[in-house]
């Protein structure tokens, strides 16, 4: 299966943290990394009640494998702990997220898992990244991605470097 996932760190050298589960990604068995994109810099969402945060640094890649989408993301959830992720608060700072962003062309809602990623449409750290790497895709139930790159700002997004 073709599947995106997302990547994103605010803490502990944001960079190095995206590298480093790239390099997770690139050396495991089970997944094959096609492509990645260049990293971005994004600023944090301010939400209420929140505090103020770093800024993040984001990616997206394009994986091929034989997993299922629940075991793909529990070995995302291994890399995640691996580089010292602590689940605490929910939208908190954090040294590393990987999401599944598609799966193939499927469309799951299970307790743990919503495939397409249910804020794709809304995060543009998320779709010019995809778009770079994946131009356009139809998103189940979402549509072309390249009419919703063209509709989404760059809004507090930067395109940091192409060499990863
Ligand atoms: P965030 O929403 O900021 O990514 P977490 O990484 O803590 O927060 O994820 C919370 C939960 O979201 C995970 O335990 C996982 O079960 C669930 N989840 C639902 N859909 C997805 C998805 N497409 N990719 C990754 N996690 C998902
Ligand atoms: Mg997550």
């Amino acid at each position: 299966m073709i599947c995106y996932i997302s990547l994103g760190s605010n803490l502990d050298q944001p960079e190095l943290q995206l590298r480093t589960a790239l390099e997770r990604l690139k050396t495991d068995e089970q997944l094959e990394l096609l492509k990645v994109s260049s990293l971005y810099r994004s600023k944090a969402l301010i939400l209420p009640g929140s505090v103020v945060q770093g800024d993040y640094i984001n990616a997206v890649a394009q994986l091929e494998t034989k997993l299922s989408a629940k075991m793909l993301l529990l070995k995302l959830h291994e890399i995640e702990v691996a580089q010292g992720r602590k689940r605490k608060e929910k939208w908190g700072a954090r040294t590393l997220d990987l999401d599944i962003l598609l799966y193939a062309n499927e469309h799951i809602q299970t307790s743990r898992l919503t495939i397409p990623h249910k804020q794709i449409k809304r995060r543009n750290f998320v779709i010019h990244p995809l778009y770079e790497i994946a131009g356009a895709i139809e998103i189940p139930g979402i549509g072309c991605l390249s009419d919703l790159a063209e509709k989404t700002s760059w809004d507090g997004l930067e395109k940091k470097s192409s060499e990863l």
